[in-house]
């Protein structure tokens, strides 16, 4: 594609970057054919060709962008479908992440908008206030059956849609709450290695017993595990809201910790059990890649940033208890598939567990998830996820097994199949709980 950027732009180093994406996109609309709002919506500027055109305009002119840019990028999952399709290798990802920072600077929403916006950033990535929220959600939810849903979906959902979504999403009741920051578990028997278990946000509020599974199948398997103190949200729910000033504070943040941890006591890795923060650690050499002091320690970071079934796809697994009678719909998180691809891994360690894997129908399309996509996006979230269940059904699955909250949360949301993380059926097949039994939440 020709670009038409000055040389005074072209030294902005992010409009280079954008400039050299950009100009390897042939328009040739392969990506259009895997892109979930296209498939849904058949609008050419809903497609990942016609948003490309969009943000090439946006930022070659720089001008502001007007109120039908900002609905078809705000539509986009960022579920990088389209990256896995694309034969030209254009990093659509790192060049929406530049057009929301771009909308957030430059274009002013309406005030509920704004205002909604900044609950979710402030809230979600602070586990004491979500776990609040979440308590009085759960109050509310009665109220949701009251609130009116719009027979067709307006162009932009209106808060009282959005706060419905957002009710519909509260769990019925909340874990306690699992181990703090600076506890370690230590290996049992002979130590074969040593890592970081990032601790998440919402996951640690919604799901700590995934988490727990993973502490204890690791230090089974001669692993210790350091959850890191002080460490934040990884910074995936404000970079994906075109907040980057929070995001990147919190990366540095992370990589400080992380990094003093690995110098003071070693570790092999960074392990994360929620895919689509492990698309952004693994990232932060990028965010960061400006920053003369984190340049570096950031790069070292992503480095070490591996998905939990990533990891032990390398180690020598205890012999399973499973007898091949249990069957999982695997669900393909995009974070996962598209943003780390990352796709035989954790159907290979559930199939050698002793666990009949199925393959669901249309994996490559996003269930609607997508950060908080599902509360400011509900109807597009919701025909998605309806989607996927109906995908999910032909294959009649006993359990489904994901590999992040996100798309857990938004499937279960829609089916009474449980639906569990990957690593908790590998704790169980090795000789953890059963999902959901003794005692865990
Ligand atoms: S598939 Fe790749 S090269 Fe083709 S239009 Fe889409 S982004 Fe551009
Ligand atoms: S990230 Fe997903 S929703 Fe956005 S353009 Fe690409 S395929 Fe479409």
């Amino acid at each position: 594609m020709k670009t038409e950027f000055s040389l005074a732009q072209l030294a902005d180093p992010d409009i280079a970057e954008a400039d050299k994406i950009l100009r390897a996109c042939v328009h040739c609309g392969f990506c259009t054919a895997t892109c979930p709002t296209y498939v849904l919506l058949g609008d050419e500027l809903d497609s990942p060709r016609g948003r490309i055109y969009l943000i090439k305009e946006m930022l070659e002119k720089d001008r502001p962008p007007t109120a039908e840019v900002v609905k078809h990028i705000d539509r986009c999952l960022s579920c990088l479908a389209c990256m896995t399709t694309c034969p030209s290798g254009v990093n659509y990802m790192h060049l929406v992440d530049q057009a929301r920072v771009r909308i957030e600077r430059d274009f002013s929403r309406p005030l509920t908008e704004r205002a909604l916006r900044a609950v979710l950033a402030f809230v979600l990535p602070r586990p004491s206030l979500f776990r609040v929220s979440m308590i009085m959600a759960r109050l509310g939810r009665p109220l949701a059956r009251l609130l009116p849903t719009p027979k067709t979906a307006p162009a932009t959902p209106t808060l009282l849609r959005r706060i419905k979504a957002m009710l519909a999403l509260a769990p019925g009741r909340l874990p306690a709450p699992g181990p703090v920051g600076g506890s370690v578990f230590e290996a049992v028997g002979t130590r074969r290695g040593r890592v970081a278990l990032l601790q998440g946000c919402a996951q640690q509020v919604l799901a700590p017993r995934i988490n727990q599974a993973a502490i204890s199948l690791l230090t089974r398997h001669g692993i210790e595990v350091v959850l890191v103190k002080d460490e934040q949200c990884c910074g995936a729910l404000t970079h994906h809201l075109g907040q980057d000033g929070d995001a990147l504070a919190r990366a540095r943040a992370n990589v400080t910790v992380w990094q003093r941890e690995a110098e003071d006591n070693g570790l092999d890795a960074v392990l994360v059990t929620a895919s689509g923060c492990g698309t952004v650690i693994k990232d932060y050499g990028f965010m960061l890649r400006e920053d003369r002091e984190f340049a570096g320690p950031a790069a070292r970071i992503s480095a070490l940033a591996k998905d939990i079934t990533e990891y032990l796809a390398g180690i020598d697994l205890h012999p399973s208890n499973q007898q091949g009678d249990v069957t999982i719909a695997y669900h393909s998180a995009c974070s996962l598939q598209h943003g780390q691809k990352i796709t035989h891994a954790p159907k290979d360690l559930l199939s050698k567990n002793g666990f009949v894997v199925k393959d669901v129908p249309e994996s490559h399309l996003c269930c609607g998830s997508a950060g908080t996509y599902n509360i400011l996006q509900p109807d597009i979230a919701s025909r998605l996820r309806d989607r996927k269940i109906a995908n999910i059904a032909t294959v009649k699955p006993d359990m489904i097994a994901a590999g992040n909250i996100g798309c857990m949360v938004q499937i279960a949301g829609g089916t009474s199949v449980p639906v569990v993380h990957t690593i908790e059926l590998l704790d169980w097949a090795t000789g953890g709980p059963k999902p959901g039994l003794a005692g865990r939440d």
